[in-house]
């Protein structure tokens, strides 16, 4: 919509710069579905198909043109883009320009050159889902955006549920995970293996999962990509190699089964859950080893630079698992949007916690961190912690070196989380005490902390009835729809969601339309999808709604 929309309305030409091959090929595939002339440019064409799109591109043929940002600056490109008239440039992904962004792409830097060799600037705009204040800031400077409006519509996503687990055994809450929600989902690991174990022992349960890692032949990921696409797999077991670009609107959960290394790529791939608005489940599976996982994948790097952004980074997702506050919250913060309210529906809103006294402790720690900021030092939270647990080779002389050996790290965590809360600690990246410390030092201010409990029968029967009225937007009616929807979409040979998205079909159930007119009412309908499928669906409703149900069913439905 936000630069689809502005193409069809503005005269010449639209590019877009896509990082992903398959992001293109769907957004074209749906313009396409939707009447919209359009192509793509990307080293996945032949020479002929080539030569094609360009033919069609001179001759004026399309309205919107995708392109990969590595072509940009080649001859031929900038041969075609002499003969074009571009209204505008779209940077989709644009958070890819960014070192501080969580897939940069040397390609982006490119932009710039290429804006700067065509006869006239067009409009230029940046869009993602996922930049903090400092990438968007990046993405001004860099683009060399001239007085650019700035917009946020808001990272919000209220249909998606936030819940934190630290299960001791991660496949069985995977299992119970499966046994609440029955849609199609995503299961993201940290490493090749792990993904490996678990799609298998998925398949060996008994369900319709497939697996996804850049280590697997190019044709095993595009079979497996389609499988998930077009509903054959509900379940596609992958790393964060899988995912960029995916379109397919009924993905009704993304369970993270390690911690990702930070919270941009957490939120980008959880948000792939429930993009048709409807409610949909991101659990993150916590547990300490995934932090040695992600520092040991950090630490690969050979830029000191990137390794310390990258801890940083960490860190703030480290905080994300170790908070008991409202997870919405943390996420809207950590984007630069200021909200006080818990949300009241995510799982530490829900949770069942109970609080203890937890003084002594704070006095440690505040104490700790008050000596190193008096010798004139302030660390990053790994590097406190190891001196306060011992753990380090320097500070060995100072007094509370090694005074909370023996602590849980996760522990420890909370507490400078819960201190930093209560305003006694600063941590933006580096630990500092605040004036107020002394209320706990000198005495007098109890510091308390809550603590999740141990999941109880009664809370699980609760969460699993919770679940479940969650979907009930499932009936009769609403499985007719989606059977004629694959039917359609077989015949077709595109996944499902390009026909109709879920939400549509929601709609469709509640507006019963009779008529072309009452049709084109339900969210999602246009001109060029009700001439397509008005007449099959409206003949499935009036069928549905006639008195006879014994009637002869209109063909296409057999599926159900
Ligand atoms: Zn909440």
């Amino acid at each position: 919509m936000c630069y689809q929309v502005p193409a069809m309305l503005l005269p010449g030409v639209t590019l877009v710069i896509s990082p992903l091959i398959s992001l293109m090929r769907d957004q074209v595939q749906t313009l396409v579905k939707n009447g919209v002339p359009a192509a793509f440019i990307n080293s996945s064409l032949t020479e002929a198909q080539w030569q094609k799109a360009v033919g069609n591109a001179r001759a004026g043929l399309y309205k919107i043109i995708y392109i990969a940002p590595e072509r940009l600056l080649s001859p031929s490109m900038l041969d075609l883009a002499q003969a074009l008239q571009f209204s505008l440039i779209a940077v989709d992904e644009s958070h890819c320009i960014s070192q501080w962004g969580q897939d940069f792409r040397p390609a982006y830097l490119d932009i710039p050159k290429f804006v700067d060799a065509l006869p006239t600037r067009p409009m230029l705009a940046g869009f993602t889902a996922t930049a903090t204040p400092r990438v968007r800031d990046d993405i001004v400077a860099t683009l060399g955006l001239q007085n650019p409006l700035v917009t946020v519509t808001g990272f919000d996503r209220p249909n998606l549920y936030f819940e934190v687990k630290q299960p001791k055994d991660k496949y069985a809450a995977l299992s119970t995970c499966l046994k609440e929600n029955d849609g199609c989902g995503v299961v993201y690991c940290s490493t090749r293996k792990e993904v490996e174990s678990v799609a298998e022992r998925l398949q060996n349960d008994g369900y319709a999962a497939t697996r996804y890692h850049a280590g697997l032949p190019d044709a095993e990921r595009s079979r497996a990509q389609d499988d998930f696409l077009y509903d054959r797999a509900k379940i596609i077991v992958a790393t964060n190699a899988f995912g960029m670009g995916i379109d397919k609107s009924n993905v009704r959960f993304v369970v993270h089964y390690n911690m990702p290394q930070n919270v941009e790529s957490y939120y980008q791939e959880a948000g792939r859950a429930g993009r048709d608005g409807l409610p949909a489940d991101c659990v993150l599976f916590y547990a300490r080893k995934d932090i040695n996982t992600a520092l040991f994948l950090i630490n690969q790097s050979e830029n000191s630079d990137e390794i310390t952004r990258n801890k940083q980074l960490l860190n703030q997702m480290e905080r994300y698992c170790e908070t008991d506050g409202c997870l919405r919250r943390y996420m809207l913060h950590y984007f630069g949007e200021k909200t006080e309210d818990d949300c009241e529906n995510c799982g530490n809103c829900n949770g069942n916690f109970d609080e203890s006294d937890v003084t002594v402790d704070a006095q440690k720690l505040l104490s700790h961190v008050l000596r190193l900021n008096n010798a004139g030092k302030r660390f990053m939270f790994t590097h406190t912690a190891d001196i306060i647990q011992g753990k380090s080779e320097d500070f060995t002389d100072l007094s509370t070196f090694g005074i909370m050996k023996g602590m849980p790290r996760g522990f420890i965590r909370k507490l400078v989380n819960r201190l930093t809360a209560l305003g006694y600690l600063h941590d933006d990246d580096y630990l500092s005490v605040t004036p107020k410390v002394s209320e706990v030092l000198r005495g007098g201010v109890k510091v308390t902390m809550r603590g999740r409990k141990p999941d109880t029968p009664e809370r699980q029967r609760k969460e699993q009835t919770a679940g479940s009225a969650k979907y009930a937007v499932s009936n009769e009616l609403l499985a007719k729809l989606k059977a004629l929807r694959l039917a359609i979409a077989r015949e077709e040979n595109v996944p499902a969601f390009v026909i109709f998205s879920d939400a549509t079909l929601v709609d469709m159930c509640g507006k019963h339309p009779r008529s072309k007119v009452e049709f084109l009412s339900v969210s999602g309908v246009g001109q060029v999808k009700l001439e397509r499928y008005g007449e099959r669906f409206l003949a499935l409703l009036r069928w549905c709604n006639s008195a006879n149900q014994k009637s002869q069913e209109p063909t296409g439905t057999s599926c159900s």
